[in-house]
């Protein structure tokens, strides 16, 4: 017999099988020795009590034992070796490997260029730039095989609607080596720890499948017949020809100047842009769990989202890392950006948030309206200066909660977990005032709903300027291609169109579908 139960438990009853199975079997009133198995199919924590319970959904099995896993429905991948349909992708982050694998299943061999190394080589970059303070501005925490995804927080919520398209993702994730909690937990999460090895399984799929994987190749021209792309050019001078998915990621300015200087339309698009916030995790854990203890033996690290209106914009904290680190996001000279990431274990003393404020085109004075790069010139802009506060470095400049707040410098900072290092800066004074403002402002009205949270003990890192794509290339909602451009399907999170791994992934897909059915099912 299978049955299945909704059940609300402690966290001790969640988070241990033997402690679980005790409870089934009393909620079936069966004998432990006819339970087989249970199964946890769906789990979310519920901490808006003082008590924090688990939802769970399960499946038992009694006086059987399940035939296959009821979690996880693998994808039979089949070659495209010997296949003429082929599409170029340019770049491998989520948005282009998910295109890459969608285009295989339709039969179609993708051709994936990449400007960045492998994702194992490009560890040691990564590695370097806490270390040296020097960026490769080929190979970082965005450029690389699996892009901004692979070295990522690797958080795998989104706010798509698209249940199927969701669990469709998280699906090829687990199929290629990320653990099955992803299919389950409400917030499912890899780690940054992880990701890398289900990145480099999917580049075997891939190539495996008869699939090209191009590192070390940057794009910079897009070769133009009339109106219609022809394929791509490359800086070291070769070329590909074929119908293009662009997937190049927020932060491939030059793919921005590239477009615009070919008279691709672009347009200018809002973004958000702050601070990253460190706490001690111990103090958010006692926050959100309503409790001195803090998270106890069975809770994970605890998570937090706000979200506020000031003075007409949007303040709120983005990319949350319970456990986390922050790091250094730079991806060229003469910036310094913060981010944030975690391991699968989410196990470091601190917690970190982006808290942004949302900017619009129109907040920038000073740029001509009529450049479409004019919000990425401001991205650029405000990363150089906190470079050059930072004494041209990758130390960033920090400051407490309360004394940002306030308006004073710190005279002291705790430690942090932002390896390059921090030095005390008056964020307060040179992020731009109506970021600046805003983001005091907001810091109140959190503080106010979740007590404690404002607090010396935490400190402001600049700059989170990474958010989204400054930028957007506008194409067809329903052909998916480009609006004026034939051939050219702009993709993921830098043509505007997604916002996280898994909102990339499913765009990936749904621009591979797109192209196969306009170049290949007519
Ligand atoms: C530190 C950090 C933590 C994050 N944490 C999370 C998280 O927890 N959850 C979440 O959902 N999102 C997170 N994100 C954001 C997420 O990684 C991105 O939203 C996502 O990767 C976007 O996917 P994409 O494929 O559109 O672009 P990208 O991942 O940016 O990939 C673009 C790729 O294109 C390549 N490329 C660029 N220019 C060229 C060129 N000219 N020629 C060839 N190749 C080129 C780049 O090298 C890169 O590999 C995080 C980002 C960072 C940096």
């Amino acid at each position: 017999m299978v049955s299945e139960l909704q059940i609300r438990v402690v966290p001790r009853i969640a988070y241990d099988m033997d402690n679980l199975r005790d409870y089934v079997c009393t909620e079936l009133n069966v004998a432990a020795n006819r339970l087989e198995d249970v199964v946890i199919l769906k789990r979310s924590i519920d901490a808006r009590q003082r008590i924090v319970m688990v939802n769970l959904k399960v499946v038992a099995y009694i006086d059987e034992k399940p035939e296959s896993s009821p979690l996880g429905n693998p994808i039979d991948y089949k070659s495209v070796l010997d296949v003429s349909r082929k599409a170029i992708v340019v770049g491998m982050g989520p948005g282009g490997l998910f295109a890459a694998l969608k285009l295989i299943e339709a039969g179609v061999k993708p051709i994936v260029i990449e400007r960045g190394k492998d994702v194992e080589s490009r560890s040691v970059d990564i590695a370097a730039i806490s270390r040296t303070g020097k960026v490769d501005a080929d190979s970082n925490y965005s450029f690389g095989e699996g892009g901004a995804g692979a070295y990522s927080d690797g958080k795998l919520y989104t706010r798509s609607k698209k249940r199927g398209s969701v669990e469709r993702i998280l699906n090829i994730f687990h199929q290629h080596g990320a653990s099955s909690d992803i299919l389950v937990d409400a917030h499912p999460h890899i780690g940054s720890d992880k990701l890398p090895r289900v990145i480099k399984n999917m580049r075997e799929t891939i190539l495996r499948c008869g699939g090209e994987v191009h590192f070390c190749k940057r794009v910079d021209k897009l070769l133009m017949d009339g109106n219609r792309v022809a394929g791509v050019g490359c800086s070291d001078g070769s070329t590909f020809s074929g119908p293009v998915i662009l997937a190049t990621g927020h932060s491939a300015r030059d793919v921005y100047e590239m477009l615009k200087e070919q008279d691709v339309k672009i347009e200018a698009k809002g973004i958000a842009v702050g601070v990253r916030l460190e706490h001690p995790q111990e103090l958010i854990d006692r926050i959100q769990y309503h409790s001195k203890e803090g998270r106890g033996e069975y809770l994970p690290a605890a998570e937090y989202s706000f979200v506020t209106q000031i003075d007409g914009r949007g303040v709120y904290s983005f990319c949350m890392c319970p456990g986390g680190v922050v790091v250094p996001a730079a991806s060229g000279d003469n910036q310094l950006v913060v981010n944030g990431m975690s391991s699968s274990g989410r196990n470091s003393k601190w917690a970190n948030s982006g808290m942004v404020v949302e900017v619009r085109p129109e907040d920038l004075k000073g740029y001509s309206p009529d450049d479409e790069l004019r919000v990425m010139r401001f991205q650029q802009e405000l990363e150089s200066i906190c470079f050059k506060q930072a004494g041209s470095s990758q130390r960033a400049g920090a400051q407490r909660m309360i004394d940002f707040v306030e308006g004073r410098a710190s005279r002291d900072l705790p430690l942090s977990s932002y390896a390059p290092g921090i030095q005390p800066s008056r964020l307060d004074k040179w992020l731009p005032s109506f970021i600046g403002n805003r983001l005091r402002k907001g810091f109140k009205v959190f503080g106010h709903s979740a007590n404690g949270f404002l607090t010396n003990d935490a400190i402001v890192i600049g700059v989170e300027t990474r958010t989204s794509s400054p930028v957007r290339i506008p194409r067809d909602s329903v052909e998916m291609r480009h609006v004026v451009v034939e051939g050219l399907y702009p993709c993921g999170e830098g043509a505007g169109y997604a916002g996280g791994i898994v909102s990339a992934a499913i765009d990936g897909e749904r621009c591979a579908d797109a192209l196969v059915s306009a170049y290949y099912e007519k």
